[in-house]
């Protein structure tokens, strides 16, 4: 019999640095995981330490793989996030900027005479979240324009960054690439006018390549095959290789993605077009993305910054504590408001409070905020697409919450199903790299590996529904118009 082998996923994400092995059914083998530090500098700015990342990533990776026979090494990562280092020495030259952060908010407004430009190539609405614009803002904070036009300071997202320091190359894949605002969604290549417009030298930019090739080896010797944005790493994981397929992924932040074929999908309602991933030579698929950029995040604030839960999965215990959410609504818009709204200029609010609120209904107002976001993605996907979507395909560190998955079912009024490896991102990384090598054929073996776990159906009534919508759109309106 051949030795056992196996797949082994980077999920390099916001909170922290994953490796999970994986098998050739799709089950998980080994998992270890490292947080890092997540640094706030001042309101709305948000950094990382992409060495601290680097050391957290190794660590992961020797742990979880360690007496294993690996195949092949995929990399899935938190998108957007944008990194700086120096081409000689290998070190980051500044912090880097996260993707929740606001600070280029001033900067995007005086770019507004492009925005039909960004939209139109990019697929991309004008805001601070897209890594462009957090480039520009470095280059000048830092006066690294010069030696960004020599090419001696090198651009990347994590993915890019995790690439360098695996193969020591300088690469980043078509799905990372669409979230720079500087890659023509098209023709799949930097573009001379939305680098101009945003000011960007060429010179520091990594070549794009597919989501899925053999880009360089390990240390090791193990190939390195895959990168994918961490959404559409889960879109490939959860299967959804037919257009009209959508998954949900709940994290820090969540994303709802529709695949939509080989043709882009430019949004009327709010929503991203982007790269859904791109196989070896093959065609890119596209896919719509609804973008939400609080929902874990707003768990770990109610235990880290007010101290109400002392683990993130308290969060159900105490919501269940009480029947409903007594009136009481949260919109987190910590970073503004992203998909359908795109305000930068949003800030939260927790709306109906009265002196029968308890922290039972903080807790379940906060699970319902991420339900009602989904639904006004949803809303936005059925009306872009001419589809309704029937069912969402559930994944990420929050479907863990029983709670929020009969509440998004409930709200959603579809039914919601959890597959068996909720780990959605890491298996759509170690599904392009295997897929790469040869270690899975085709698409079909993968599609045999998806089982579902869970469902949950709705339970509301429909007049509950649309009270409870109707206040939740009333608490939104209430976050606009708070920064000058
Ligand atoms: P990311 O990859 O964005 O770091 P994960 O998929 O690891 O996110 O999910 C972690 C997020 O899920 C955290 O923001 C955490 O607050 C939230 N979370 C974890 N467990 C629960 C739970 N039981 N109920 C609600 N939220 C949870």
């Amino acid at each position: 019999m051949p030795r056992p082998h196996y797949i082994a996923a980077i999920d390099q994400g916001t909170t922290s640095s994953r490796c999970i092995v994986f098998d050739q059914a799709g089950n998980i083998v080994t998992v270890a995981q490292r947080e890092h530090r997540q640094i706030f500098p001042k309101p709305g700015w948000v950094e990382h330490d992409a060495a601290e990342i680097w050391q957290a990533v190794q660590t992961v990776m020797a742990e979880a793989t360690e007496g294993l026979d690996i195949a092949a090494l995929g990399i899935t990562n938190q998108r957007e996030t944008t990194v700086l280092w120096d081409r000689e020495t290998g070190r980051p030259v500044c912090p880097a900027i996260v993707w929740q952060d606001t600070r280029t908010d001033a900067l995007t407004r005086t770019l507004a005479e492009h925005e039909g430009l960004f939209k139109e190539r990019a697929g991309l609405p004008l805001t601070t979240y897209f890594s462009g614009p957090k480039i520009r803002w470095l280059l000048d904070a830092y006066e690294l324009r010069e030696r960004a036009e020599r090419g001696e300071v090198l651009f990347g997202t994590m993915d890019s960054w995790l690439l360098w320091n695996l193969t020591g190359r300088h690469l980043t894949d078509v799905t990372n690439a669409s979230r720079t605002m500087l890659m023509n969604i098209h023709t799949l290549s930097w573009d001379d006018d939305l680098l101009a417009a945003l000011g960007v030298p060429r010179a520091m930019l990594p070549e794009i390549r597919p989501s899925a090739e053999v880009y360089g080896h390990t240390a090791a010797g193990v190939p390195v095959a895959s990168a994918l944005g961490d959404q559409q790493a889960a879109l490939f994981g959860q299967t959804c290789f037919e257009p009209g397929e959508t998954k949900s992924t709940y994290g820090s932040g969540s994303f709802l993605l529709m695949n939509t074929g080989q043709e882009p999908v430019v949004s009327r309602h709010g929503l991203l077009t982007t790269v859904g991933y791109q196989i070896g030579d093959g065609p890119a698929t596209y896919a719509l993305e609804g973008a939400i950029a609080v929902t874990g995040s707003l768990v770990q604030w109610l235990r880290d910054n007010l101290g109400l839960i002392s683990s993130a999965a308290e969060i159900e215990t105490l919501a269940k504590s009480v029947d409903d959410n007594g009136g009481c609504y949260f919109v987190p818009a910590f970073s503004g408001l992203f998909a359908p709204h795109w305000r930068s200029d949003a800030r939260g609010v927790i709306a109906g409070l009265t002196g029968f609120v308890t922290k039972g209904h903080i807790a379940r107002a906060v699970l319902e905020a991420t339900a009602w976001q989904t639904r006004e993605v949803v809303d936005a996907m059925n009306a872009d697409s001419g589809l309704d979507l029937t069912t969402l395909r559930a994944d990420g560190g929050m479907t863990a919450d029983n709670l929020l998955m009969q509440t998004l079912a409930d709200v959603l009024a579809v039914p919601v199903i959890r597959p068996m490896v909720a780990e959605t991102t890491a298996l759509g990384a170690a599904y392009a790299a295997g897929l790469a090598t040869g270690y899975w054929p085709d698409l079909d073996s993968l599609r045999a590996n998806w089982h579902k776990a869970s469902e949950w159906r709705p339970e509301i009534d429909d007049q509950v529904r649309a009270r409870e919508y109707r206040n939740w759109k009333k608490a939104v309106a209430r976050t606009l118009d708070w920064v000058e």
